[in-house]
């Protein structure tokens, strides 16, 4: 067991966070956490505020991002962890994975719009730090602020997925390119919250299977996403894929997460953490 603790999944206002990076590295360091990242949507604009403020607080620290990715028809997000912030092939990808977002934004509010919401573009802009980083979760706030609903999860499951009058079918980076950018730039790919996605055994099998062969490194088994029975599981598919294991709260805001950063069980046994390949990356 490992017993370091350390977070490697979270969001900021560079992208669906509503804290600072230096508000986030002085909550995780409240939190005990010894060695974190910042994980943005698509984004790594705030990987060097967050090392700054990593060493300010006396944490250690691994570069982040987390890649929105379709497969299957799914969404998949595909963290990336010790990279070079200043790769220019990551940078060009994530910025035309981002690309989409705006016109994306527009059709939503378009969808909300026919169902007798007007205004949750200019709602949802309020709500969000970086003008290329537009997510559902900026709409989700603001029909929460509208009175539609009580929190966001309600907004998700009433406006926002799949079959509702907010849902946009979108196409990410393929996990071909997301895990090569990751390569490329040094760092290592890690298959985030699987239990998450909608998929049948055969198409999660395929996930794994075309993430190894592409040089996917690791998979999210402890995650605030997760069951105690999904750690179980999750951690027997690392095994049988021969991925090592990483470690994540996911934490996007306070009044929101139900995991807090640093705050979560530590790996089962038997697994290699992410981050013990990735020691010579630590900063
Ligand atoms: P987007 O990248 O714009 O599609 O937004 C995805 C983000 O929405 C995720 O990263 C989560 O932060 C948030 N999200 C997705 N599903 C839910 C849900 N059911 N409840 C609350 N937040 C969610
Ligand atoms: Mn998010
Ligand atoms: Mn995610
Ligand atoms: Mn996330």
């Amino acid at each position: 067991m490992s017993i370091l603790n350390v977070d490697l999944h979270c969001h900021s206002v560079v992208s669906d966070g509503t804290l600072t990076p230096e508000e986030l590295a002085a909550r995780a360091a409240a939190n005990g956490v010894e060695l974190w990242a910042l994980t943005d949507h698509d984004e790594i604009g705030g990987q060097h505020r967050a090392a700054a403020a990593a060493r300010a607080q006396g944490m250690k620290y691994l570069t982040g991002t987390e890649i929105s990715v379709t497969f299957a028809g799914e969404t998949v997000h595909i963290v990336g962890l010790g990279f070079d912030p200043d790769d220019e092939g990551m940078r060009r990808g994530l910025e035309q994975t981002r690309g989409g977002r705006g016109a994306r934004a527009l059709e939503i509010a378009a969808g909300l719009a026919a169902v007798g919401i007007p205004g949750a573009y200019e709602g949802a802009l309020k709500y969000v730090g970086n003008p290329a980083l537009i997510s559902r979760t900026h709409f989700a706030r603001y029909l929460v602020e509208a009175g539609t609903c009580k929190d966001t999860a309600e907004v998700f499951r009433r406006f926002l997925t799949e079959g509702k009058p907010g849902y946009v079918p979108h196409r990410w980076a393929t996990l071909k390119d997301a895990v090569r950018w990751i390569r490329e730039a040094g760092g290592l790919a890690v298959i985030a919250h699987p239990a998450r996605y909608k998929f049948t055994a055969n198409e999660e099998y395929a996930l794994f299977m075309e993430f190894k062969t592409h040089g996917g490194s690791a998979v999210e088994v402890v995650t605030g996403s997760h069951t105690a029975a999904e750690y179980v599981k999750y951690a027997d598919t690392a095994r049988e894929f021969g991925l090592a294991a990483s470690r994540g709260s996911d934490f996007h805001s306070p009044g929101e997460s139900h995991t807090d950063l640093g705050q979560l069980p530590y790996l089962p046994g038997e697994l290699t953490p992410v981050w013990e390949l990735l020691a010579d990356r630590i900063q």
